[in-house]
Formats: C-alpha cells, sequence, structure tokens
C-alpha cells in the first residue's frame, strides 16, 4: 500500500522529514500542513544554527557526527537540478569553560564524547591564556574545545533546501493550520485545519516546534514542549579577534562571528520567569544589564563593542529532559512525534528526520538507533538528560 503522510509544521523538522521520506520511497505520498509559508516566528528562520558533538549523552554525540558529514555534502545531496545549496558551512569549534564547580562534569561530558569517538581537547587556564590571548580566564578551572566538526552554517538556507529539495522529489506543502485531530480506535483519523476542511491520511507527523504540544493536545496527548522566547543580539567589535571560536561563558552566554558581527546570546538568569509563548520582542535591557558586562568581562575588547540590533526566537523547550522527543506515541498507532529539542534542533534535523522515516518506512531506525530519545520516556518518567543544554 501506497505510504501516506501528514507533516504538521513544515520548518526544518517537517521539511527534512519531507525530504527523507520522499528520497527512500519515491512512491510516497508526503503532505506538509504548515500554517505560514514565510516562517515568521518558526524557530528554523530565528536560530543560530550551530553544531556541536559536545553533549553530555552520547545518542547527541552520535547525531552530531552523522549530521556534520550531511552538512558537509549538503551542497551535492541537495542539489535541485543541478543548482547546489550554499549553506555557508564554517567549521570552528565551540570553546566550553567552566569555574571548579562544573569541572568535573566537563570532564565527564569530555570522556562520554571522547569515547563515542569525538575529537574533544581539554584546555588548562595557562593553555588557554596561550591560545586565546584575548580572552580572561577569571575564575575558569578549564575549557574544553571541539578540534573539529563543530562550527555553524546558515539555517534558513539549509531550510530552504530541504524545502526545495522535498518539493522536488514530490512532497506537497499544503498552507493551512491545524486546528483539531480526530481519533478513533487508537488511530488519527483526520485532521481538521482552520478553514473548516477534514483530511485523513495513514501516518501523521508532530513537527510544529515549539507549538508542538499543543498538536498532541488535540490528540489528547500531553507533551512537555513550551515556546521559550531567546534573544539574540548582534553586536560590532572593531578589535581584530582571529580564530573567535563559539564561545560558551561558565556565567551563561554564549558568543560566536557571524560574518562581519558577533552573535551571542545570555540564557535566562537562574530563577527568572521563562514564560510560554510570550511575545517575540527582544529583551533590548538585558544586553546592558546582563549580557555586556558578562561579556567584556570575559574578552576585554568588547569593552568597545557596540548593540547593532537584536532578534527574538522561541526555542522548543522539553522541560522534563530538555532532549527531542522521538517516535510513535504508545496509545497511538500512527501519530509519531519529533519534537521538544531545546535549543539543539536545527543541527540535528538531518538525522532525526532520517531516523523518523526510516521508522515510518521500515518499522524501525536503520542509520543510527535514535531509541535513547523515544517517546515512551515520558510515561515511565525516565528523563534522559541533556546536560548541555545552552541556555
Ligand atoms: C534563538 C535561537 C537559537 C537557536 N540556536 C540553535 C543552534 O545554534 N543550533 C541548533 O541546533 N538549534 C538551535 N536552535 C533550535 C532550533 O532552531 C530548533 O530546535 C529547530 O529550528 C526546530 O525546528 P522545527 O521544525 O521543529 O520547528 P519550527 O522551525 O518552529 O517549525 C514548526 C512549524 O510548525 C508550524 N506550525 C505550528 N503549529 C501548526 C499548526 N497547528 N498547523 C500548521 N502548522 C503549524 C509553524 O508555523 C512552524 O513553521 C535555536 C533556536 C532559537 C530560537
Amino acid at each position: 500500500m501506497r505510504t501516506d503522510v501528514a507533516v504538521i509544521g513544515g520548518g526544518i523538522m517537517g521539511s527534512a522529514l519531507a525530504y527523507w521520506l520522499t528520497h527512500f520511497d519515491a512512491g510516497a505520498s508526503v503532505t506538509v500542513i504548515e500554517r505560514d509559508p514565510s516562517y515568521a516566528s518558526a524557530s528554523s528562520a530565528l536560530s543560530a544554527a550551530s553544531i556541536r558533538q559536545q553533549f553530555s549523552t552520547a545518542v547527541n554525540v552520535r547525531i552530531s557526527q552523522m549530521s556534520i558529514e550531511l552538512l558537509r555534502n549538503a551542497a551535492t545531496w541537495l542539489a535541485v537540478d543541478g543548482r547546489a545549496p550554499d549553506i555557508g558551512l564554517t567549521e570552528r569549534g565551540y570553546l566550553y569553560l567552566v569555574g571548579a564547580e562544573r569541572q568535573a562534569a566537563l570532564r565527564e561530558a569530555h570522556a562520554l564524547q571522547t569515547a563515542a569517538g569525538a575529537e574533544v581537547e581539554l584546555l588548562s587556564p595557562e593553555e588557554l591564556r596561550a591560545r586565546y590571548p584575548w580572552l580572561s580566564v577569571e575564575g575558569i578551572a578549564e575549557g574544553s574545545i571541539g578540534a573539529g566538526a563543530e562550527g555553524w552554517f546558515d539555517g534558513y538556507s539549509l531550510l530552504d533546501a530541504f524545502v526545495r529539495k522535498a518539493k522536488s522529489q514530490g512532497a506537497r506543502y499544503l498552507k493551512g493550520e491545524v486546528a483539531a485531530i480526530d481519533v478513533d480506535n487508537h488511530r488519527v483519523t483526520s485532521l481538521t485545519l482552520a478553514d473548516g476542511t477534514r483530511h485523513s491520511f495513514g501516518w501523521v507527523v508532530n513537527a510544529a516546534g515549539p507549538w508542538a504540544r499543543q498538536i498532541a493536545q488535540f490528540a489528547g496527548i500531553e507533551l512537555p514542549v513550551f515556546a521559550r522566547r531567546r534573544t539574540v543580539f548582534v553586536i560590532a567589535c572593531r578589535a581584530a579577534l582571529p580564530g573567535f571560536p563559539l564561545l560558551i561563558d561558565r556565567s551563561g552566554f554564549w558568543i560566536r562571528p557571524d560574518g562581519a558581527h558577533f552573535i551571542g546570546a545570555a540564557a535566562p538568569l537562574a530563577g527568572a520567569a521563562d514564560p510560554d509563548e510570550p511575545p517575540l520582542e527582544p529583551e533590548l535591557e538585558r544586553f546592558e544589564s546582563e549580557f555586556w558586562p558578562a561579556l567584556a568581562a570575559r574578552v576585554p575588547a568588547f569593552e568597545a563593542a557596540r548593540l547593532e540590533r537584536a532578534w527574538a526566537g522561541y526555542y522548543d523547550y522539553n522541560s522534563f529532559d530538555q532532549n527531542g522527543i522521538l517516535g510513535l506515541h504508545p496509545s497511538l498507532d500512527n501519530l509519531v512525534f519529533m519534537n521538544g529539542f531545546s535549543g539543539h534542533g536545527m543541527q540535528q534535523a538531518p538525522v532525526v528526520a532520517r531516523g523518523i522515516a526510516e521508522l515510518i518506512l521500515t518499522g524501525r531506525y536503520v542509520a543510527l538507533d535514535l531509541g535513547d530519545l523515544g517517546i515512551g520516556r515520558l510515561l515511565d518518567d525516565r528523563p534522559h538528560k541533556e546536560l548541555n543544554v545552552i541556555g
């Protein structure tokens, strides 16, 4: 029988899935239902689109190892009619800096990362000073840097490439908002759109990013995924800082080069309110009060920095264990989840989507076992916690 799939949400997850489904099965009928094809508030269009090997769980390290290979070759496998996309991949390490209180955790993560095959180096404060003369190592006990396979890319170009390629392979994009889901006898039987039309499919996939909880609720399932606003500052700095990595400070901010500028963000302060789906207005006041002082203390050259502009986007935040939530929910035979990536979904999309396509088409993961991220862990109260979450 012909595979017949509806994907709710056409961001990076939904579009990468549409690509893999139509790549593996040219006869599959794949409909991506997206309410806003301009992606104005989609996470995928507002992402910092960076990739790292330095996770605290083996499954995430393995996903990154596979993902970086796919990103390196995106121009080949995502080309359409000879037109190769340019996703602007820049390979540069993530530099994690920790104080004494996090040193044991850094070393534990480092052991796990190297055991999984990632090349990550530990650096003492003296080694950090020698390698990064512009860095203050005040309060730093140790650092770690990926020797390769980390960096950043143009997230919107990757999204666009997946959409084009999926369409070229026969995926259909339908503009519409899923407003209700009918369930009968452990199956999703139809989707109702906001315009009142009803549609039936063999499989339904929740790829609704920060709004995934609402889709799950339509089907009577509780999903701990929230739309958490994160503000990204675009900063001008005239000092020459060659080879600047993606720096993650012990205080919780991150910063990286972005063309002629730098971009960065500060994690919410401990105990600060982090509400669900506030307006997407950047929290400009946090630049002077939190971000800039911490940044200038760590990299004194930024004392002369200037805020150029800022934007805000939603993390698809999994409050249970800050990791992707994947696969079939035990109570429904044809509703598949790919949600809750908590700030690392852009880099994981090529590999996670491949796994979900395999699951739908063959009933199991083939290229990489993603079972650790199964949705069943929510029901068993068995967190698979990712400790290296950024902000
Ligand atoms: C500021 C910021 C920085 C980030 N930095 C990184 C990073 O450095 N590296 C990294 O890997 N990840 C990063 N992320 C996270 C990453 O961007 C997300 O995990 C990823 O984009 C999620 O993709 P998605 O397709 O699931 O969600 P989205 O891109 O949000 O797509 C979901 C889509 O579903 C649609 N939709 C929702 N509800 C409905 C409905 N009812 N009917 C129809 N359509 C619907 C929406 O319109 C939307 O287009 C960052 C995110 C933000 C906000």
